[in-house]
């Protein structure tokens, strides 16, 4: 079957098929991360259908919305190459309405770690994933782990609003040098490359530590050693349900998440680590 694209609502309901639907939301710029996401959604349902939305209501006043990069043609040659079904790409009118009033709340999970610096960040996103939602009716969707904390207010508010929808968690997807893809490395120039990659170094210094203040500390300080053009934003340790820091007795589960800016480009990474009890 060929590749379905579907501008608006009506086409998304045209588009429809009769059986399970997987659905992969993407703000475009793909790449091999989302392509895994892609995959996976194949292997969950009947028929994949990728969003592809760069969301207003996510950005703050100062961030990247209007130069966030668009490549909405190659974007279609990569949905086609991974047997999608259905690109739903509508406009920002269509998906919200002029006089609209009723948006989602994150809560206090939305507001620490990198809500803090992103005030309203996460509101966004919940509003649109819900609509996401309710336009395509999946009984699937697919997350990458490299958004953890998205990926952790997501499955909070599918739980907190009994939303009927499976989420799946995707692994994070890295260059060979360790540096996590993301749609904004193409803002990166070759010398920021080579600072970015202090980011990921950071998390692996973290993970050969074995308790949170050594874990913490071992990340800060290759960060620090990273020199004045990585300005560091936050190192935390933290549970990865509720986002709040863990503390030195912690077991089980943790994520080391990193963020920092580059130049004029902002960076976030993150691994699970599993704190074995003292
Ligand atoms: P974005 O287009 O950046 O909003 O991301 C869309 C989806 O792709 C989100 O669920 C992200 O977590 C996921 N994603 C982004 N980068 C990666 C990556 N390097 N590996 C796996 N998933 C990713």
């Amino acid at each position: 079957m060929d590749l379905i694209v579907a501008r608006n609502r009506e086409d998304l309901v045209k588009a429809r098929g009769g059986g399970e639907v997987a659905l992969v939301p993407t703000m475009g710029a793909l790449h091999e991360g989302h392509r895994s996401l892609m995959r996976l959604a194949r292997s969950r349902a009947d028929q994949v259908v990728v969003s592809v939305f760069v969301n207003p209501l996510q950005f703050g006043p100062n961030e990247d919305f209007s130069r966030y990069p668009r490549t909405f043609d190659s974007d279609l040659d990569v949905c086609r190459a991974e047997g999608v079904d259905v690109v739903f790409h509508p406009s920002v009118d269509d998906m919200y309405l002029p006089d609209r009033q009723v948006s989602l709340l994150a809560g206090r999970m939305g507001e620490i770690v990198e809500g803090e610096s992103r005030p309203g960040h996460f509101d966004g996103v919940l509003t649109v994933v819900l609509k996401l939602f309710n336009l395509v009716q999946p009984s699937v969707a697919v997350f990458g782990q490299k958004d953890a904390q998205q990926l952790a207010l997501i499955r909070r508010m599918v739980a907190d609003l009994d939303v009927p929808v499976e989420i799946v968690g995707a692994p994070t997807v890295r260059e060979h040098d360790g540096l996590a893809l993301s749609s904004r490395n193409r803002y990166l120039s070759e010398d920021d490359r080579q600072v970015a990659l202090a980011l990921s170094r950071a998390l692996r210094a973290g993970e050969a530590e074995r308790r949170p203040g050594a874990i913490r500390e071992a990340a800060r300080e290759v960060l620090a050693a990273a020199g004045p053009r990585l300005d560091l934003d936050y190192v935390v340790l933290v549970d990865p349900a509720t986002f709040s820091e863990v503390g030195e007795e912690h077991a089980g589960e943790a994520v080391l998440a990193v963020a920092a800016r580059i130049g004029a480009t902002r960076l976030i990474d993150n691994v699970i680590l599993n704190l074995n009890p003292a």
